[in-house]
């Protein structure tokens, strides 16, 4: 009875049960990044990875990696930080709609446009859900929540689109039901150089669902298998999610672009140096919980 879960390694035993709801897409989408993280090739030890507050914010609290919970809607700026000090880090960013695009969302454009080496992934299912089911960024319209009860009025943002019009080279959409091609864009996302975007259409049954009489986890799956139609290479300004519509899915920017410090580099030549580089570097001991 010892056997062990191939994916046990990264993930916090010491954390888990997790918080999130039954049927809920959060421990699907946590699946797929876990198999990109492990096929990548990339050293564990290489890896940071950064979420801001929410139901998807949790994710960085259960993975095994060197991982950080920051504020609502700060999990970029908090990456660019990480990255810029140390730019051999694999940085990766993993959260809600409502932390990246609303409260985050200038940082969301200008991440993009300044093309800093990070990956964003975003599970969007349409609302707040940690705080009751509001309406969010990117909540269709029409669609009920909880601060939208006679239908959303406003027109939502279009993530793929939002990326791609700021700068992103790397842009995908796959739903919670697609984990392997999920799990192998993830993987091509972790390999892009700049600022490569994964959006994750992912199940909210116990608020967004309910509110909008889409059934259970299961049921919202089975709609995504009749609804998501996958489109490579589709314009980004024509893949945007109408209520009850069909969902454009697939890999819809891969182009080069220099990033942010190919940009320094190349204006600095020589002069260009990361002045905390030089700093010495002494080994730090965490003392343990009990100590
Ligand atoms: Fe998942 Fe929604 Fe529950 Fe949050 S509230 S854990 S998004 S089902």
């Amino acid at each position: 009875m010892n056997e062990r879960h191939p994916m046990d390694k990264l993930l916090r035993e010491d954390r888990i049960p997790h918080i999130w709801c039954s049927g809920c897409g959060l421990g699907t989408c946590l699946t797929a990044f876990i198999t990109a993280i492990q096929e990548s090739g990339i050293p564990l030890e290489q890896m940071c990875v950064v979420s801001g507050i929410g139901c998807t914010g949790r994710v960085a609290g259960y993975l095994n990696l060197d991982s950080f919970h920051t504020t609502h809607g700060r999990a970029i700026p908090f990456a660019a930080g990480l990255h810029l000090a140390n730019p051999s880090l694999k940085v990766i960013v993993i959260s809600g709609d409502g932390d990246l695009i609303a409260i985050g969302g200038n940082h969301f454009i200008h991440s993009a446009r300044r093309n800093l080496d990070m990956t964003v992934v975003c599970v969007n299912n349409f609302n707040y859900g940690m705080t009751g089911g509001q309406g969010g960024p990117t909540t269709p319209l029409g669609s009920k929540t909880t601060t939208t009860p006679y239908g959303n009025f406003e027109f939502p943002f279009s993530i793929p689109y939002l990326a791609a019009a700021s700068g992103a080279p790397y842009v995908a959409r796959w739903t919670a039901l697609d984990t392997r091609r999920l799990s192998k864009s993830l993987g091509e996302a972790l390999h892009k150089r700049g600022f490569s975007v994964v959006e994750i259409i992912s199940p909210c049954p116990t608020l967004f669902n309910r509110f909008n009489k889409q059934g259970t986890g299961l049921d919202v799956l089975k709609s995504y298998q009749q609804n998501a139609v996958i489109q490579h290479g589709a314009d980004p300004a024509k893949v945007a999610i109408e209520r009850d519509g069909k969902i454009i899915v697939g890999k819809f920017v891969d182009i080069e672009r220099p990033t942010f410090l190919d940009m320094v580099k190349e204006r600095l030549g020589d002069k260009f140096e990361i002045p905390w580089e030089k700093l010495e570097r002494k080994e730090v001991t965490v003392p343990s919980a009990d100590e």
